[in-house]
């Protein structure tokens, strides 16, 4: 970690894996001689570039691109792209990290890569979007492909992001290849894709919940964001019967103990790209607080954290143990601290890590490319089927490990790591040194 100074969320991320894999190296002397640990948390390639577009007053702007192509040991590197002024390569470095074993146990052949950069798109018109788009596939075109590297969308990329970079990277090409999934429909979108995170979220939850005896029925949910991942979630969880009384955006959170009104939050987000705040205009009932952290005072039996990474720290985990919350299930990528893991772990509640809990939406990119490859379209019923046996049986293999590994099938946090490292390591060993 000495050779990556100043890569805080990536010592995290890092730590919190390398610490649960200790009795899998036990097992295996030969995987350790192999050098697969120091070989696992290098990057096999690392890109960073100069991003330059007009903005719509004739300006030059300059932001920095990252591509982090992390592991291909089992699949070409799959990861999303992800544009926040926060951007930098510690959280690009985090993300392709974890990338590696969500990747591993869809059961899908995908290895692990992110990227990103640190261009904000909020409050850009959309020629501001597409020049900046255009911009960043010019260069990241030469490092991906179809059996290369296939991005996906992230934080602050969703579908029209993504059509502005797949048609640079086609008129740069002249082809028409599954380079990157997130696509429209009609041109190589695969159904459920939009909503396969947060889908996938509330399918892995249900096993976890069920092995316990508990469901989402009647459950009062909280759930933090209110973008791509955070209203599927909503709407899946809905459905299941809970109660989501509170989502947020980063400004702020609203609270409505009727339940959110999710075709008001689609207006507002995905349609009118508005502040959650406006909300209150149209229920007057439902309240509106300032400061996106304190959604988690509010008292739930469920939390869906699918915002941002360390949104939950120790001390808002206290506090959601302290209203009673029995579940948390991560839809966003590392949204809690390692202090607030161990809070919940100390207070046995059911914990879905992100790992294995939000991997329904790189499931799902990885039958977009599937459909792609065979020039079919599978129909929305066929790709939510399948999602729903890979988060099924990506309980089943965390539950498993963690049973064999640690004794306890709820340490799910050991058994997403264990289950998806061993695959990697498998795969990394058999293929020599490289
Ligand atoms: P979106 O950009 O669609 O939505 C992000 C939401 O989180 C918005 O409501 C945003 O608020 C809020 N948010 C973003 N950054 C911060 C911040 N620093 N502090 C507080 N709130 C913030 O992104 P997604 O829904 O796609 O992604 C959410 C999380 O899920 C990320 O961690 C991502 O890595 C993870 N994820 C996404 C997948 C996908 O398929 N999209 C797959 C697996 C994981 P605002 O609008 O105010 O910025």
């Amino acid at each position: 970690l000495a050779r990556n100074p100043n890569q805080p969320e990536f010592h995290q991320a890092v730590q919190e894996v390398l610490e649960t894999l200790e009795p899998v190296l036990e097992r295996h002397p030969e995987w350790v001689k192999a050098g697969i640990m120091d070989r696992l948390v290098e990057p096999e390639r690392q890109i960073m570039f100069r991003v330059p577009w007009v903005d719509d007053n004739g300006n030059v702007q300059v932001n920095r691109g990252f591509r982090v192509q992390f592991n291909s040991a089992i699949g070409p590197y799959k990861g999303g792209i992800r544009f926040h002024p926060s951007v930098n390569l510690s959280i690009i470095k985090f993300l392709g990290f974890e990338q590696i074993f969500k990747n591993s146990l869809t059961t899908l052949p995908i290895g692990g890569g992110k990227g990103g950069s640190d261009f904000d798109p909020k409050g850009k018109s959309d020629r501001e979007i597409m020049a900046f788009c255009q911009s960043f596939m010019t260069e990241l075109s030469k490092h991906i492909g179809a059996d290369t590297d296939v991005p996906a969308g992230d934080i602050g990329v969703g579908g029209r992001e993504i059509g502005f970079m797949y048609g640079q990277y086609k008129r740069l090409r002249n082809e028409f290849t599954g380079v990157l999934t997130g696509k429209g429909l009609g041109w190589g979108g695969s159904l459920a894709r939009t909503e396969a995170t947060g889908f996938g979220l509330c399918y892995f939850m249900r096993e976890a919940l069920a092995a316990n005896g508990k469901s989402f029925k009647g459950a009062t949910t909280v759930i933090s964001g209110s973008g791509n991942v955070a209203i599927y979630a909503a709407e899946k969880a809905t459905e299941f019967g809970a109660k989501v009384v509170a989502m947020s955006d980063s400004n702020g959170y609203i609270y409505d103990a009727n339940g959110i009104d999710l075709k008001l939050i689609h207006e507002l987000k995905e349609v009118k790209r508005a502040r959650i705040k406006e909300y209150v205009t149209v229920h007057p009932e439902a309240k509106y607080v300032e400061g996106c952290r304190n959604i988690w005072d509010v008292k739930c039996d469920i939390a869906l954290p699918c915002a941002t990474q360390n949104e939950i720290d120790e001390e808002s985990a206290k506090k959601l143990i302290a209203n009673g919350t029995w579940a948390v299930g991560e839809g966003a990528n590392m949204p809690s601290t390692n202090q607030a893991i161990a809070v919940y772990q100390n207070a046995k509640i059911i914990f879905g890590p992100a790992k294995a809990a939000n991997a329904g939406g790189v499931a799902t990119s990885a039958l977009e490319m599937s459909q792609n490859s065979q020039r079919l379209e599978w129909t929305f019923e066929e790709v939510d089927a399948k999602l729903q046996q890979i988060m099924k049986s990506i309980y089943n293999a965390a539950a498993s490990a963690a049973e064999e590994y640690t004794g306890d099938k709820n340490n799910l946090v050991a058994g997403a790591n264990i289950a998806g490292f061993v695959k990697v390591a498998k795969a990394m060993y058999a293929q020599g040194i490289v």
